[in-house]
């Protein structure tokens, strides 16, 4: 077992002087800045597997996953295999592809509120157009988000969203219309309470509640029991649809997403990350008579020169192909909830406050006795403390996302060996800590 390291970072920070000369911050998304970690950003050459490499030839166990998408293990030979035959057929075509029927059908089959697919390029561009959708559908404008949750950067969700916008302190941002930003109603996630007050307020005016059904934005943070449940009744009660953000869960808390796993089927679902394995995808599905609102079925626009890029279907399907064999949930979640005990221990045996959890492929810890139930509680994390770990870590060769308000994820590829090989590290790491 490798003992302390320095970590020699000369290439990836003579990559981010240059960097942010030309892109602001030196990135081009935000959390890649380390901003709240502090420290030169790591740059990276290549990854394989459940191992990612960087320009100074340092190799990490990697749990960030390209944020979530390479649920198989970064470039899966299989994967490489479909996008390369592919890409020999063609990049584009700006027009039908028989794998665009292939990835809406496995979607269809898998995600029990999908009965129709739209593709576009990313989480962000569903979610914009789900929330288009919603208020196209509905004929009304109020769309309740909650505290922490990100939907990706579009108008209607930066208002008290959570990630980047957590992580870097912004409650919302400049640039966002007012009138825009006024139609958002924010409530806690977990505190249903909360919802009724606003739905009593503003009766007849709310076309859908968006949520991520488990929360991985603030880090990760599970529905208390009956929640998922409650908000289906009370927005069917009041004729308001509710959607799943799953770009983050979907085939990752099980193959149909969370809404399979605990059993609650929502009006629309928001889909991105593991769909596109680990090229730009992303997708809004619903039930028939909803999505035909969409152009040119029906009245609402929305449209993509690259959506449903072929590459990205290719990837897609056979990411899907893989997840679909037997025992990939189980060993998923077998080796997910050894590493979160692992590193629950390892923080607690050595005096640190936290708590943490984990579903399938997706976990987390928080500095904080908890429980976390919503992004308020998450807050009282001690960020300075997964600081100081999560530098710890990476002199370990052990790569976690770089902000205490983001969720980790696990793969096929990720060995017990790596789960032990990383609990080790943060046992070495959290000791030299001060508790
Ligand atoms: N929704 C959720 C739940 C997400 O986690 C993310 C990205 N982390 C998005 C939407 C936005 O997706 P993208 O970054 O692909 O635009």
């Amino acid at each position: 077992v490798a003992s302390e390291r320095r970590l020699c970072t000369q290439r990836s920070e003579e990559i981010m002087r240059d960097a942010v000369n030309v892109m602001p911050g030196g990135v081009s998304s935000p959390v890649r800045a380390f901003r709240s970690v502090g420290g030169n950003p790591i740059v990276f050459e290549s990854t394989k597997g459940s191992k990612i490499v960087d320009v100074d030839g340092n190799e990490y166990i990697d749990y960030v996953l390209s944020f979530g998408p390479s649920v198989v293990g970064s470039a899966n030979d299989e994967v490489i295999e479909a996008v390369s035959t592919q890409a020999r057929k063609g990049l584009s075509f700006g027009a039908p592809s028989y794998l665009e029927n292939q990835l809406a059908h496995a979607i269809i089959d898998a995600v029990p509120s999908a009965e129709m697919v739209r593709f576009v390029s990313s989480g962000t561009e569903a979610c914009i157009s789900a929330a288009r959708l919603m208020r196209a559908y509905t004929g009304r404008e109020k769309i309740i988000k909650m505290t922490g949750c990100y939907h990706g950067h579009g108008d209607s969700f930066l208002v008290s969203a959570g990630s980047g916008v957590a992580t870097l302190g912004l409650s919302d941002s400049p640039g966002v219309l007012k009138s825009v930003a006024s139609a958002t109603i924010v409530v806690p996630y977990n505190n249903i309470e909360a919802i009724r007050e606003v739905f009593r307020k503003h009766q007849g005016e709310i076309a859908g509640v968006f949520l991520e059904p488990v929360v991985g934005n603030s880090g990760f943070i599970e529905p208390l029991p009956g929640y998922l449940a409650e908000l289906r009744e009370i927005t069917k009660q009041n004729g308001a649809l509710l959607l799943f953000d799953e770009v983050m869960t979907g085939f990752r808390i099980s193959y149909g997403g969370a809404q399979s796993h605990f059993d609650v089927t929502p009006d629309l679902t928001t889909l991105g990350k593991v769909i596109g394995g680990g090229y730009p995808v992303g997708a809004y599905a619903g039930p028939r008579h909803i999505m035909e609102t969409v152009a040119p079925a029906g009245p609402m626009y929305q449209a993509g020169t690259l959506s449903g890029s072929p590459v990205g279907m290719a990837a897609g399907l056979k990411t899907l192909e893989i997840l679909r064999r037997p025992g990939t949930y189980e060993y998923l979640q077998r080796i997910t909830q050894r590493l979160v005990e692992g590193l629950l221990d390892a923080a607690r045996s050595n005096g640190h406050e936290a708590c943490g959890g984990s579903l399938y492929s997706m976990f987390g810890m928080f500095f904080t006795k908890g429980p976390v139930h919503n992004f308020e509680d998450a807050k009282k994390s001690d960020t300075e403390k997964f600081k100081k770990f999560h530098r710890g870590m990476l002199e370990e060769g052990v790569y976690l996302a770089p902000s205490q308000f983001e969720a980790g994820f696990t793969s096929l590829a990720h060995t017990e060996d790596d789960i032990e090989r990383t609990i080790e590290a943060a046992r070495r790491v959290l000791a030299r800590i001060p508790a």
